[in-house]
């Protein structure tokens, strides 16, 4: 019998590792999830450890040894939503810092393959439109969003580093605004906070007045993408998300007409001063290296994710 690829995803227990994880297992892999639930749920650690995945209960910020043979490690650990900066800055410093540390060693110790899990957020409030990765970005460092700006972006160079140093094979996702199943209700994050908003009758919150753009990309495309990236040889930044770009403002009358909901605008202060005024990722690079691109429109997406929300509200 051939010997399963075996891959550790830290942060299996949150949004995106919980797809990832789930998507190693249907490849065949033999999969460990590494999460010390911070931001995560048991729910999806439970799904993935009936669906075969060994759980480790962890912090990332601890020195990690797993015996036997590592083929990838995929660091995904790390608190995503803004209202987390305010809520646990200096855990997402450490996380982004000690944590993605930590998860090299492990990598270099079993020689595999390392993939981060970086962010849109590296080119902080850009004054370059859309962004490419060779963009070096504009991230106020004394803003509230530094926290997770300048620690992505401390991973980023730590996985250079390992790169350059040790020869460490290291695989880098630029990751913009990712919505879909499997995100948490009260996260904060736009998408979520609309559909609850949408599905229990309250204002659609619109921070700083929803002028803001960002570009959505549903979670299975984006998991394609970070699939084919951790198979591929490209050891440069990848943007990985959808070029379709709208306003907040289009994206909350999307959700009320999707939601049949009575549901009013309501514009209220911004969450942080340093809140990027657009965003959208030029994927020229991911097109290129992966033959990648996203396939599944917002309209598509937005159902799916608030059929999950409303079987939330349903249980
Ligand atoms: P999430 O909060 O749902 O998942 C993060 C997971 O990491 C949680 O399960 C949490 O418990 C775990 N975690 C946090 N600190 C940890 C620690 N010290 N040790 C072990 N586990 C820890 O967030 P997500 O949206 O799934 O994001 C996953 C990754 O993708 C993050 O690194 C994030 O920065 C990146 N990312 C996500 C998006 C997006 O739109 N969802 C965009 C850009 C980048
Ligand atoms: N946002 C909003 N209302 C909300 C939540 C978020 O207008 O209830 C805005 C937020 O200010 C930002 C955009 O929506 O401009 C995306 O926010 P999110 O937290 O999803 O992710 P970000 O791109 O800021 O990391």
């Amino acid at each position: 019998m051939a010997v399963k690829p075996k891959a550790v995803v830290s942060g299996g227990a949150g949004f995106l590792g919980y797809h990832m994880s789930k998507r190693l297992l249907d490849e065949g892999y033999d999969v460990y999830v590494v999460d010390n639930y911070e931001t995560g749920t048991r729910r999806n650690t439970r799904d993935l450890a009936e669906a075969g995945a060994e759980i480790i209960v962890h912090d990332v910020c601890e020195p990690l040894h797993i015996a036997g043979d590592i083929d990838y490690v995929l660091n995904l650990a790390c608190p995503a939503s803004p209202i987390d900066f305010d809520r646990l800055p200096l855990e997402i410093m450490r996380t982004c810092a000690l944590g993605t540390n930590m998860l090299l060693e492990l990598c270099r110790a079993h020689q595999a393959t390392f993939l981060q899990a970086s962010t849109s957020e590296v080119y902080g409030d850009p004054e370059v439109h859309p962004q490419r990765e060779d963009y070096c970005g504009n991230v106020n460092i004394a803003g509230p969003r530094a926290v997770y700006d300048e620690g992505k972006r401390y991973a980023e160079t730590l996985c250079h580093t390992y790169h350059r140093h040790y020869r460490a094979d290291v695989r880098i996702a630029r990751i913009f605004n990712t919505y879909g199943p499997r995100m948490r209700p009260d996260d904060g994050r736009v998408v979520s906070n609309f559909c609850m908003q949408a599905l229990s009758a309250e204002p659609l919150t619109l921070y700083g007045g929803g002028e803001q753009t960002r570009s959505f990309c549903y979670c299975e495309d984006l998991i394609e993408g970070l699939y084919r990236l951790m198979l591929s040889d490209y050891s440069g930044p990848c943007n990985l998300g959808n070029p379709s770009e709208i306003s907040v403002r289009e994206l909350a009358e999307l959700v009320l007409e999707f939601s049949n909901s009575s549901s009013e605008l309501k514009v209220v202060p911004a969450l942080h001063d340093d809140d990027p005024k657009r965003r959208r990722p030029d994927i020229t690079v991911a097109r290129k290296q992966l033959g990648w691109e996203p396939k599944i429109h917002l309209r598509d997406g937005l159902r799916h994710t608030m059929e999950w929300f409303r079987s939330l509200t349903n249980q």
